[in-house]
């Protein structure tokens, strides 16, 4: 029997394999609303319905939220509604709306959606994929006030078993609302790996696929759906073949997650006896606990900028201490490297109104460049920092150091807030360790002498990669020669490596390359000494480095360097690994060279 099976590719944001039946969500925007211009005698009853439609938005969502924390897995993410519960309450917000009512005489549907227009059109005008994500807290918070306004049920829909969610986006409340014995996958139109869809799916283990575009216009209510959150593939209507092919794949990856998972707290080892450090990353100090369920020894990267987000106001010490102490506390014994903020460039904030748009933000007034220019913003956190370590390990890392003078001027800045501290009797770890990102070819060029001024380096191979290739890379026509594989990029990690150990410190590497298991033979066949990455791959590296010998990834390592191409990287990688059966079967089931 012939059979009209449909293949849909998206970004693969929650890894596992569903086989289940399609149920639409529609939460589209209302772009049907009525547009009336009201008599000025009605402007305080048109305020007092927008504030009513506003009250019920915030009881809904508190209750989602509470939900939410009932769900033990996914409690420490109902900090995104409560970024939606501050919307609603702020009164810059709520104040424009009411204003517009005002000023045009319009009705509050009208007003709202032109409110949530100018911030829309804000965040439009950056390319950052993060802030993007929080544009889509925007406009499902005034979703929900205009569904209020409307009277267009907000809530709760009935979900049968054995369900694929198809939904244009997702809110976070609408993922507390649903039934997690019945949910078995997410497909969404938009969203990319930060978004908070992602977030939460990954946070539930249940797969998910986002950035399909057309899913929820093209995908039928009940139609069949695999969905493989590995690859990013969805088939809509596969045949039974197929079903029966993605059964068999997706009992052996659980079989697969099952048996790494029951090890992940225990050292990676390889078989002659060496151990890297398998540590986390972390954007946000609620992420910290799964991070180190996952068997994180330690945070390799604190990513600082996301307290900076979100907010109308520049963030105090205080709120940098409490934030960094918090973290410092959960991961001690371990240690947890903080990252002072790589902000500005496409990482816009807008407190800062001073940023002004910049031709080409990736080689802009970025990360240090921003804080040796605004020294006051960097102390304020380099105290927070600093007071954090009373309480933990932690050490300091500064990020897009290009040369020796920014990184002794970032240094002595350091000194002058610890003199300071001293002289106010506040406490600090003394011996705590500073270390540098190795994100720009430059550095990685002087690393020799660079070394000789820090405790440690981190390879950043995301900018890495982006600088030393010439590709920037969110732009996806140059994505395909975004290659980690590059003979440059293996060279540049190797000559830092070997410029770093010559001078007796440590580097680890937290950028996406140090979480695709794939290369872990050849970072550890480099002499990295650890590797940073989200929490759900830290299982699959510490898996694969069990299964190395150390001393044949060595040898290996040496032959790549001389190699032309990534290809033929690749190509020799391949056949190392076909000729040990055990590597091969698990690099299979991890994913593709
Ligand atoms: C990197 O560049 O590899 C890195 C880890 O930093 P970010 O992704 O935050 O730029
Ligand atoms: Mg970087």
């Amino acid at each position: 029997m012939k059979n009209n099976f449909r293949l849909l590719n998206g970004i693969p944001a929650s890894a596992g394999i569903a086989i289940g039946k399609a149920v639409l969500l529609d939460r589209r925007k209302i772009d049907k609303f009525p547009r009336i211009r009201i008599p000025e005698r009605l402007v305080e009853e048109e305020i007092r319905r927008f504030e009513n439609a506003v009250e019920s938005s915030y009881d809904q969502v508190k209750k989602a939220k509470e939900k939410l924390e009932e769900q033990d897995v996914i409690k420490e993410h109902s900090f995104i509604l409560e970024t939606h519960l501050m919307m609603l309450k702020d009164p810059v917000f709520t104040g424009r709306v009411k204003d517009l009512i005002k000023m045009q005489l319009i009705n509050a549907e009208w007003a709202l959606k032109i409110a949530l227009m100018e911030i829309e059109e804000s965040f439009e005008r950056i390319g950052d994929e993060y802030i993007k994500s929080r544009a889509a807290d925007t406009s499902f918070v005034g979703d929900r006030i205009l569904r209020n306004l409307t009277g267009k049920e907000v809530g709760h829909f009935h979900i049968p078993e054995n369900t694929i969610i198809v939904a244009h986006d997702l809110s976070p409340a609408d993922t507390a609302m649903l039934n997690k014995e019945r949910v078995l996958g997410f497909v969404t139109d938009i969203g990319g790996l930060t978004s908070h869809t992602a977030i939460i799916a990954r946070s539930l283990e249940i797969p998910a696929v986002v950035g399909l575009e057309t899913a929820s216009s093209t995908i039928s209510p009940g139609a069949l759906l695999i969905l493989d959150g590995i690859t990013g593939t969805v088939i809509v209507n596969p045949s039974e073949n197929q079903v029966e092919d993605y059964r068999h794949r997706a009992e052996s990856y659980l079989t697969f997650e099952l048996k790494i998972k029951e090890k992940a707290k225990e050292p990676a080892v390889t078989l002659d006896g060496h151990h890297v450090n398998v540590e986390g990353n972390l954007e946000f100090k609620e992420e910290v606990h799964s991070v180190l369920d996952h068997g994180a020894e330690g945070i390799g990267l604190y990513r600082t900028e996301f307290i900076y987000l979100n907010r109308d106001d520049i963030p105090s010490e205080e709120d940098h201490f409490e934030a960094y102490r918090t973290v410092v506390e959960a991961v001690t014994p371990y240690n947890t490297i903080i990252r002072t903020l790589d902000l500005g460039g496409d990482k816009f904030y807008s407190v800062m109104g001073n940023l002004q748009q910049e031709l080409n933000p990736a080689m802009g007034l970025r990360a240090i460049r921003f804080c040796l220019k605004e020294v006051n913003i960097f102390k304020s956190q380099l105290r927070g920092i600093l007071r954090a370590s009373y309480y933990g390990k932690a050490s300091i890392m500064f990020p897009m150091i290009s040369g020796f003078e920014e990184l002794d001027r970032a240094k002595e800045i350091l000194e002058e807030v610890k003199h300071e501290l001293r002289q106010q009797d506040i406490g600090f770890d003394e011996n705590i360790k500073v270390g540098i990102m190795i994100e720009i070819p430059s550095a990685a060029i002087i690393s020799d002498i660079l070394a000789k001024e820090v405790d440690f380096f981190s390879i950043g191979t995301n900018d890495l990669i982006q600088y030393a290739i010439a590709i920037d890379r969110r732009n996806e026509y140059v994505d395909y020669l975004y290659e980690p594989l590059h003979p440059a990029v293996l060279r540049l990690i190797k000559y830092t490596i070997d410029a770093a150990h010559k001078e007796g410190i440590p580097v680890g590497m937290c950028g996406e390359m140090a979480g695709r298991s794939i290369y872990t033979p050849i970072l550890l066949g480099l002499g990295i000494d650890s590797l940073s990455t989200n929490a759900l791959a830290i299982p699959h590296v510490k898996n694969i480095a069990r299964r190395i010998n150390f001393q044949r990834c060595r040898e290996i390592t040496r032959h790549l360097l001389d190699m032309r191409t990534a290809n033929e990287v690749r190509e020799f990688m391949n056949n190392e690994v076909k000729s040990s059966p055990e590597l091969c079967n698990v690099l299979e089931t991890d994913q593709d060279l």
